[in-house]
């Protein structure tokens, strides 16, 4: 496989005292190493590298089609002040980390109408 790499040095590229280029090209076979992480790719090379770990959102393209690594485990949030009842107002978060509400509801028993209004809203988003 080939890959095109973003270059991390790139993003302070002037504080180098030698050109730093914005892609790095590396040409290898795709390999499994056990402790590599789910957001590295592993390639074995010719070079005297010959193995490197390469961070999956710095690649950009394999082998010339575009690449983009959406990393798991990032999900999506949604937060919102709802009123309640009585005009309070109440600070809602669902998604991501877990569920939240500043409700007294939700503070003693761990759930409440609000996160669950705002949890369908955000399964049909
Ligand atoms: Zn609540």
């Amino acid at each position: 496989m080939k890959l095109k790499v973003y270059n991390t040095q790139y993003d302070h590229k002037e504080v180098y005292f030698f050109t730093v280029d914005e892609f790095h090209y590396y040409e290898g076979v795709e390999t499994s190493v056990k402790w590599a992480k789910p957001h590295e790719l592993a390639i074995r090379t010719e070079d005297s590298v010959g193995l490197r770990i390469i961070q999956r959102k710095n690649i950009r393209e394999i082998d010339g089609r575009p690449y983009e690594y959406i990393e798991a485990g990032v999900q999506k949030a949604i937060e919102r002040i709802i009123a309640g009842s009585r005009g309070a107002k109440y600070h809602v978060r669902v998604g991501g980390e877990g569920s939240s509400c500043t409700c007294p509801g939700f503070t003693f028993r761990g759930k409440c109408k609000h996160v669950d209004l705002l949890e369908q809203e955000l399964n049909h988003a």
